[in-house]
């Protein structure tokens, strides 16, 4: 990281700097939060928790910078995001070493996040075309009527831990192209590959205060919530949260699209290829060591299915590697984010044994010799699942996958519509009629055939349901850009002469 971004304190901690009308400033917050390296168990950086005052600052610098971007040429606009398209390639190395450090993911996952971050520019640097309105010429005599899109303001995204650089792509490329100016507050817990984008963003030409950075936990929250400034939130985190933002920012008379947890469905039929299908079910359970809001949670074998499903699954999963990830070497899994988190999964470890769910594969035995302080957990199996027990009702956002077996794939939809979430839902089989009629009638907004993780490339919403999402346009596509923009519709009136007379330049 550039030292611009850090301020060095006597202890050798470096606190992270606020990103402020294309300056990188100091916050007046006094109170830190601690980024660690969670293969070590390091603390590598504080970020400050922010306050009203510091929101104020951020904000008011966004504010002023939003007239003259929005006066802004689109396919200008636009131009930018080609050019920082071409600063995360040659960057993208660098960025998710950045990523493994803070965050714990592999190399190879970080790699592939910023590559679907990537597409969302891409997207957005397309975004002008979407921008288009729609015209009737002569809608009623001498009267045209037409619609044109307008940015909003102010937008501000917070993100959660899981995807640091991914996620705050599928908000600000499209909001800014869009005209908005965006200030990101970035997990607390996560905060440096956020402040490389902004670097990397001022590089490609951004002018100052179109992006800006401000850190914090819910008192910097609650101050972007309440300011007049902010037109619209995005948010992506937990449930809980999600929830209090939607209420708190629509009560504040803001935009809000808000992103919250998941409980996915993984169902395996009988006719099904199981090798194929156990890799992919791993894949999604334990890659990015289950830190995703698409990550399968239950598996659910299918009339015969469960015995040669199982045996794949735990003589696979045992040979998984886990270990460091900011060192050079290949891992299969990273750490958990935090101590606590990888506390509060160890708890659901024992909870599920205590409810009398079979362990086939315990993580928690997992060691890794040169990383003791890590916050490592092997994969974890559990098998013949009940739908009421915590395993299978409750996120545990960890490597943690619950076995449920059932005997028809009506049971399995009939508790998909059971479940309070509705994020993603994935059936692998080799029947079409199978097919059809689990993405016919399954209660998820995401739903995968044959497919690992169905989440959607950039031109597609990320279209949550029930507890999963709360809003009415999504993230990502077409939905992202309508919820950047308001729409305007103009009509207007030119009388024709009637008597035939024209003036004097012959109209
Ligand atoms: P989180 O809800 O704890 O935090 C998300 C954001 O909210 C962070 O920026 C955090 O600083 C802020 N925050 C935390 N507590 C707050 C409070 N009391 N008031 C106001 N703001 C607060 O989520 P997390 O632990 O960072 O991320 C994991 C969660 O995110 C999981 O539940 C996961 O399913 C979800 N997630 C959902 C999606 C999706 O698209 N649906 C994608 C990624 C992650």
């Amino acid at each position: 990281m550039m030292s611009e971004t850090m301020t060095m304190e006597a202890a050798g901690i470096a606190t992270c700097r606020l990103f402020v009308g294309g300056e990188w400033v100091d916050a007046a917050a006094e109170r830190f939060g601690e980024v660690h390296n969670p293969s070590t168990g390091e603390v590598i950086a504080r970020a400050p928790l922010c306050d009203a005052e510091d929101v104020d600052r951020v904000v008011q610098a966004a504010a002023k910078a939003f007239p003259e971007w929005a006066d802004t040429p689109a396919v200008e606009r636009a131009r930018v995001m080609l050019r920082y398209i071409e600063l995360l390639e040659k960057h993208c190395d660098e960025l998710a070493r950045i990523l493994s450090r803070e965050h714990g993911k592999t190399h190879a996952e970080a790699m592939a996040s910023i590559r679907r971050g990537i597409e969302m520019v891409e997207f957005a640097a397309g975004v002008p075309s979407m921008l288009m309105g729609e015209c009737i010429e002569n809608i009623a005599r001498n009267v045209d009527c037409e619609t044109q899109r307008h940015p909003l303001g102010v937008c501000v995204g917070i993100t959660p831990f899981n995807f640091p650089a991914m996620v705050p792509m599928w908000m600000y490329p499209i909001a800014i192209v869009c005209g908005n100016t965006f200030v990101l507050k970035p997990s607390e817990k996560v905060p440096l590959s956020a402040m490389r984008q902004a670097e990397l963003l001022a590089e490609a030409g951004l002018p100052a205060g179109v992006f800006s950075i401000v850190h914090g936990g819910r008192e910097c929250v609650d101050a972007l919530l309440a300011h007049e400034l902010v037109e619209a939130i995005s948010f992506v985190g937990s449930t809980a949260i999600a929830k209090h933002i939607y209420a708190t920012g629509t009560a504040n008379g803001k935009r809000v699209q808000a992103a919250g947890g998941a409980k996915n469905h993984i169902f395996i039929m009988p006719d099904a290829d199981i090798e194929q299908s156990v890799s992919a079910l791993m894949g999604s359970a334990f890659g990015c060591a289950g830190e995703r809001c698409m990550a399968g949670a239950i598996a659910l074998p299918v009339g015969d299915a469960g015995d040669a499903v199982v045996k794949t699954l735990v003589d696979a999963s045992r040979k998984m590697t886990v270990g460091r990830t900011d060192v050079e070497g290949s891992v299969d899994m990273g750490p958990l984010i935090t101590r606590e988190h990888l506390e509060h999964v160890r708890g659901c470890v024992e909870r599920g044994v205590a409810d009398g769910a079979e362990l086939a594969l315990d993580g928690r035995t997992a060691t890794v010799a040169d990383a003791p302080n890590g916050f490592f957990l092997g994969p974890t199996v559990f098998d013949r699942v009940t739908p009421t027990m915590t395993l299978a009702t409750d996120e545990i956002f960890g490597p943690v996958l619950s076995v449920m077996r059932i005997d028809t794939l009506e049971e399995g939809i009939e508790l998909t519509h059971r479940s309070p979430y509705g994020n993603g839902a994935v059936i692998y089989t080799r029947s079409g009629r199978a097919a059809r009629e689990f993405k016919r009638r399954v209660s998820a907004g995401m739903v995968g055939i044959n497919v690992g993780v169905p989440a959607p490339m950039a031109w597609f919403p990320f279209t949550g349901w029930c507890k999963s999402f709360f809003g009415d346009l999504h993230i990502q596509g077409r939905e992202g850009v309508h919820f950047y923009t308001h729409q305007k519709m103009t009509m207007s009136r030119w009388f024709t002469p009637r008597d035939g007379k024209t003036d004097s330049w012959g109209i």
